[in-house]
């Protein structure tokens, strides 16, 4: 398999405390990989390595096959790996349209984006990007009018705008009804037909409308791996499960 994203032992250790203990994936192009675990099992962390955010301490990071590791989070943005954060960093007063254009790859500063005039490549690609979205048909509507679920999906927007090959996801359905998780799901397996995912999430639910490959982290270390009922019927993630939030949700 050519990996899009490599990643070889990695630690990550915060003032003596290792929050990564020697993590090892792979993933593949236009594959989704979903990452869950309890909470403090070094997801978000493992999200923050890959791109830059915290140190490394020992280890690899390869994208394409380049090593990474350690190098600065815009350089690693600029390669092509597009990293979604918890909270939507959207711009509120500008339309759905506008944050999109803004986040094209090549746009320079708020002013010169929006007053310059829009060649149709730039429309297109806006349109194309809506759609993948599901707001096309909203595309005018200013984003503080639209639900916390939308605003998530106008972030993913602003990350594909960026053409990166694969896309970071940190529990992109937290806050969402149960129908707007169900249409995030959509959108990633749309998303997934041009780049690679990682989703972190916790809802197994979604879990399974998305998974082809599943990732349990526990304390730092790769706990199992494999399809929703491998790792289901896993005796250890069970066990880690145990007393917290089921694994085994009834379909
Ligand atoms: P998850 O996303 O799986 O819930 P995190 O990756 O956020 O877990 O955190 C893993 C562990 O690392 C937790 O124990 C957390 O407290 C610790 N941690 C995360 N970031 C930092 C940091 N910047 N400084 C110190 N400890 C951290
Ligand atoms: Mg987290």
């Amino acid at each position: 398999m050519d990996s899009v994203l490599s990643i070889k032992d990695l630690k990550v250790v915060f003032s003596g405390f290792q929050a990564l203990k020697g993590v090892t994936l792979d993933v593949g192009d236009r594959e989704i990989v979903t990452i869950i675990g309890p909470n403090g099992a070094g997801k978000s962390t493992l999200l923050d390595a890959i791109v830059g955010k915290s140190p490394v301490a020992a280890g690899h990071v390869y994208y394409h096959g380049r090593e990474i590791t350690n190098r600065s989070p815009h350089e690693i943005a600029r390669m092509g790996l597009g990293r979604k954060f918890q909270n939507p960093n959207v711009y509120n007063g500008l339309t759905i349209f506008e944050n999109i254009l803004l986040a094209l790859k090549g746009e320079h500063g708020i002013f010169s984006s929006l007053t310059s005039k829009l060649t149709r490549a730039k429309k297109d690609k806006i349109a194309w990007v809506l759609d993948r979205i599901g707001l096309l048909d909203k595309a005018y509507m200013k984003v503080s009018s639209l639900s916390h679920g939308q605003k998530q999906w106008v972030e993913i927007g602003m990350v594909i705008a960026q053409d990166p090959s694969i896309i970071l996801l940190d529990e992109p359905t937290a806050g969402m009804t149960s129908d707007e998780t169900h249409l995030t799901g959509e959108i990633i397996k749309i998303i997934s037909q041009d780049h690679s995912v990682v989703v972190i999430e916790h809802d197994m639910e979604f879990v399974k409308q998305i998974a082809q490959r599943i990732i349990v982290l526990h304390q730092g270390e790769k706990l199992a791996e494999g399809t929703v009922s491998e790792v289901q019927n896993n005796p250890k993630v069970i066990e880690v499960y145990l007393g917290r939030e089921r694994i085994d949700v009834a379909a």
